[in-house]
């Protein structure tokens, strides 16, 4: 008889869990009604409950219905794992904001592998539940109990971070973001992957291009080994990535790295970030292409046509509008609160004085070359320009447009500080141009103490 019971009782559930995968409101809300029980009931080997179900769906409806009968947003299932992290999981955006409006803990570790739902939403790589959940972390009680920092490196049961995860699962996005927000770009696994691996190792691993490109520039190292003692380019040879591998061998020309002290500067302005770090991605995409030749047989670029094309547009930028530290390019970021502009290339150069230091986040803010007032805030510049002109000139580095004699220019408002500066600007003639590796590892003009 109690079996005979059970067995109704389990057919009952499979009828709601099934309305709830389903998104059937009604039915959901009449078997509710006749049962208030069925609430509580979860399904019999993984123990979700119907907010589980709703949330790995995307059944908003259903989710809302629950919450006001108050249904605890952070019940568990069998392996600890909260519906916020199931909505992570399954990229269940307007679920995981209800979950998180209606209080779910974002802090929450299941038993499984001991992850989060930022774990979650970065091995999966949805990238908007990846941003709601941080932006969560900053105005929520985790920010000032656990720290920002420290929660978007927070560690799974084998010491993998979020960004560990999303470089191993390919997810050039999430990446992207996590990095954005301090992950650390040289932490090492417990004993996720191999022990002691990078992210760099993990993208490797995964072969993807994209993921190495973002961490490289973000001052990843080419030469950090696992515990094994294997750089990343060995890992990529063994899973057969070859470009991967040409990317990452140490013998080739390193890559730009995006300045640690712009992340730094309050307020840098969206427009002005996207603008560096587009001339930033730019410029090594330029460097990869002789990189990838080297590695190949074919040879069909030829960069003296494309210079000379370049040549023949110079005559479109006025003079007026060139930066007065290279001549070369036009000015497209402005310095606040002083208000003097240069060109997007000399203002990564200028900041782009070091490796980011994966162990401390202190950073020497950096100066205005011209007037040397510390730099508050980036902006971008307005100028006139037609916006082809301007697409061309972020590429900077590998292409750089205009012309190279800047003697006959007019010197009038920028020439003394031009020469108050060319002491301290010879690296700036290494960085220019065609071709040239990074710029700026042997720039140290920005470290001299201000008179
Ligand atoms: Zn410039
Ligand atoms: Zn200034």
């Amino acid at each position: 008889m109690g079996q005979q019971l059970s067995c109704v009782a389990s057919q009952e559930h499979g009828e709601l869990f099934t309305a709830v995968q389903f998104g059937e409101l009604e039915i959901v809300k009449i078997m509710l009604d006749r049962d208030p029980s069925l609430l509580h009931q979860t399904t019999v080997y993984d123990r979700q409950s119907p907010l589980h179900i709703a949330a790995a769906n995307g059944q908003i409806e259903i989710l809302s219905m629950l919450l006001e009968r108050s249904v605890d947003p952070d019940i568990v299932n069998r392996h600890k794992q909260t519906p916020l992290m199931l909505a992570a999981m399954h990229g269940k955006i307007s679920c995981l904001k209800m979950l998180i409006e209606a209080g779910a803990n974002i802090l929450k570790f299941d038993s499984l592998n001991g992850r989060t739902c930022l774990h979650y939403a970065a091995y999966y790589g949805h990238s908007d539940c990846l941003q709601v959940i941080l932006s969560t972390a900053q105005s929520s009680p985790v920010a000032a109990s656990w720290g920002y920092a420290r929660f978007v490196n927070i560690r799974d049961g084998r010491g993998a971070t979020p960004l560990h995860l999303a470089a191993r699962q390919k997810r050039p996005e999430c990446v992207h973001i996590l990095l954005d927000n301090g992950a650390l770009v040289c932490a090492s696994t417990g004993g996720y992957g191999c022990p002691g691996s990078t992210p760099l190792h993990l993208a490797a691993r995964g072969g993807s291009l994209d993921c190495i490109r973002e961490l490289l520039a973000w001052g990843a190292d080419r030469l950090q080994r696992d515990a094994s003692g294997r750089i990343p380019y060995g890992v990529a040879l063994r899973h057969k990535h070859p470009n991967c591998a040409a990317l990452l061998n140490p013998s080739s020309a390193e890559p730009l790295v995006w300045p640690s002290p712009l992340k730094f500067i309050s307020e840098l302005n969206q427009e002005a970030k996207g603008l560096l770090e587009r001339a930033l991605m730019k410029a090594n995409r330029e460097r990869e292409k002789s990189i990838f030749k080297g590695s190949s047989t074919c040879s069909d670029h030829s960069p003296q046509i494309a210079d000379a094309e370049v040549d023949d547009n110079a005559s479109e930028v006025s003079d007026t509008e060139l930066c007065c530290i290279c001549f070369e390019q036009v000015c497209t970021i402005e310095v606040q609160d002083c208000g003097h502009q240069m060109c997007a290339h000399c203002t990564l150069a200028l900041c782009c004085h070091n490796k980011p230091n994966p162990t401390t986040a202190s950073v020497t803010p950096p100066v205005c070359p011209f007037c040397r007032s510390t730099i508050a805030r980036l902006v971008v510049a307005r100028v006139k320009i037609s916006e082809d002109a301007a697409d061309e000139s972020l590429g900077g580095f590998g292409s750089p447009k205009l012309r190279k004699s800047w003697k006959s220019r007019n010197l009038s408002e920028g020439s003394s500080s031009f020469k108050g500066l060319s002491a301290n600007l010879g690296s700036f003639g290494k960085m220019g141009g065609r071709g040239s590796g990074r710029i700026a590892a042997e720039n140290e003009w920005m470290d001299k103490p201000c008179q």
